[in-house]
């Protein structure tokens, strides 16, 4: 399968199959539980960019942890096979090669709209010359009320200080270009570019090292929010010099609901003086955390920006999915993801209605395996028929349709099963 071309793909059923049979990652779907009430027939699921599918070993390592609380009680912090107080930096092992970070640079803690909050204390720091921040046109909504609450919160008026880059007339994504001209033409007054690493809505996965070096050159911070970005698109944060990023664990991490934030501050920034930051014991160094000391003595790396004790109950389905992530690979997720979306671009071009635009990029490297489809006529009556299909899928206003083949659980077979129920609905 890793060398069939893009271009090879038919229509026919028996193509279908044959991927499948290939698929070096097929088994790879027995380790998720899929939803299977109320229909008899089992859903197919293309939401792992809302909500990753619950793998089968989460439970016991939710019950594990349960385990050690009943056995050690407080000890289980110190003792036991897996002690908690390292169980974070653990997983940020597994983390570093998915978001291309050295484990240092890593840390899980809250969630992720609060980690922006806590990131933009850092490394959002107007001045009265540079105090604007660039972002691109639909912003997931938790980001621009944080950013225009920081604002407010600095005494900035949003409505000055927000600069969004646009997609052109008659375009569908935003040019790489124009980012970089924006930044060439405002840079001076920017104090951070601030970008989802894929845009939640359109799919856009956007070219994170050319843009973090046209925001450093112009002397901007630059931050990612990597929500639809982890566990779909290979990053390489550290190598490109990113100051720091945000994500979700609960999305393609598979980590389970309202799961704990990713957060990565590259290693650069250690030695940064004077670089604010809200504390709390947690990000005391753990040599001298039980100290109980009242002067702060920060943790290196990422998690210097701790500031509570993390439950080791939210991290527990988080580790099972890392486990599969550690033996599967971002690289060949990302081989599978490649073919699996674009047979699924494939399938909706055959479509004769001229129902459907594809407003994701048609370029697999801009882009991960999300496709956000325009319906151009009865798209609600439409994305409700899919529903009681037995899709899962999901709408966005005013007429988009989001689907998410995921590599890890899903199979050609659902992708053409899917574009026949659109075709036909
Ligand atoms: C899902 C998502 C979030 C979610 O934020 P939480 O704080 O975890 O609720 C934030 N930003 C983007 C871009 C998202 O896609």
């Amino acid at each position: 399968m890793e060398v069939r071309l893009l271009t090879e793909y038919d229509t026919g059923a028996g193509f279908t199959e044959s991927m499948d049979a290939d698929d070096p990652l097929r088994e790879y779907r027995e380790r998720f539980i899929f939803p299977s009430e109320p229909l008899s027939s089992p859903y197919i699921y293309f939401l792992g960019n809302s909500l990753g599918l619950q793998p089968k070993t989460a439970r016991a390592f939710i019950e594990n942890v349960m385990a050690e609380w009943g056995k050690l009680g407080v000890e289980a912090f110190s003792q036991g096979e897996k002690p908690w107080i390292n169980y974070s930096s653990r997983l940020s092992n597994s983390l570093a090669p998915i978001v291309g970070a050295r484990p240092r640079e890593i840390t899980l803690m809250n969630s992720l709209s609060v980690n922006m909050h806590l990131m933009f204390v850092s490394f959002y720091r107007p001045t009265a010359d540079r105090y604007k921040v660039l972002i691109e046109e639909k912003t997931f909504p938790s980001d621009h009320y944080a950013i225009k609450s920081q604002m407010r919160f600095h005494g900035i008026n949003p409505k000055e200080a927000i600069i969004e880059a646009k997609v052109r007339p008659d375009e569908k994504s935003i040019r790489t270009e124009d980012i970089e001209a924006l930044i060439e033409e405002e840079g001076d007054s920017i104090a951070l570019v601030w970008l989802g690493g894929i845009n939640y809505y359109s799919g856009q996965a956007f070219e994170l090292e050319r843009i973090t070096q046209a925001g450093h050159a112009k002397g901007c911070m630059v931050g990612y929010d990597l929500a639809h970005a982890v566990g779909n698109i290979p990053l390489s944060l550290h190598d490109w010099q990113v100051d720091f990023a945000v994500w979700c664990t609960y999305k393609y991490l598979n980590g389970g609901p309202a799961g704990p934030g990713g957060c990565f501050v590259h290693e650069k920034h250690k030695a940064t003086k004077n670089l604010p930051r809200f504390e709390g014991w947690w990000g005391n160094r753990l040599e001298t955390r039980f100290l109980m000391e009242p002067n702060f003595d920060p943790s290196p790396g990422a998690s210097g920006w701790e500031i509570s004790c993390i439950s080791p109950i939210a991290l527990a389905p988080l580790e099972a999915s890392l486990n599969l992530f550690d033996e599967v690979t971002m690289k060949r997720l990302r081989i599978k993801s490649k073919l699996l979306t674009g047979y699924l671009e494939f399938l909706i071009d055959q479509i004769k209605s001229n129902q459907f635009t594809i407003i994701t990029p048609r370029s697999p490297d801009q882009r991960g395996c999300q496709l956000s489809i325009r319906a151009h006529y009865k798209g609600k009556a439409l994305f409700e028929r899919l529903k009681e299909a037995g899709v899962f899928c999901d709408w966005r206003e005013p007429d988009v349709i989001r689907v998410a083949p995921v590599p890890f659980d899903n199979t050609f077979s659902e992708v053409y099963k899917f574009t026949k129920i659109l075709e036909t609905s």
